[in-house]
């Protein structure tokens, strides 16, 4: 069983087949990712580094506006379980601990339509 950190999904228009459909989200220490549920249209990203970060520290003007969601989890850096802001750009991929600030910073790595949304999913 791997450790399942962040599973939310995300209501907006999709950057691939433009439809208004759920995104799935879905993070782990070792990956983060993207899934439309209406296309397959997948983007992963991967580790860069984690710190303590001030909101937005790690945030550039990226390419596509930004979600800003907040979503329980547990924090590998003080313990608690307790809200964390994930924002998501189409470059990057941050989940913050708003109890300590310890970030978890993703770099977009790759793109790809699933032929199966349910296994990308698991
Ligand atoms: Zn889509
Ligand atoms: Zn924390």
């Amino acid at each position: 069983m791997e450790e399942r950190f962040i599973a939310t999904k995300y209501r907006t228009d999709c950057y691939q087949c433009k439809n208004i459909t759920d995104q799935a989200i879905r993070a782990v220490p070792y990956q983060a990712k993207v899934v439309c549920s209406s296309c397959g249209g997948t983007r992963v990203f991967i580790p860069k580094n984690e710190d303590i970060a001030k909101p937005g520290q790690f945030m550039k003007p990226d390419c596509y506006p930004v979600w800003s969601l907040s979503e329980e989890a547990l924090c590998r850096n003080c313990g608690k379980r307790g809200p964390h802001e994930l924002s998501i750009g189409c470059r990057v991929f941050t989940v913050r601990c708003e109890n300590c600030g310890f970030t978890h910073f993703y770099k977009f790595d790759l793109e790809y339509i699933a032929e199966s949304i349910a296994d990308e999913l698991v």
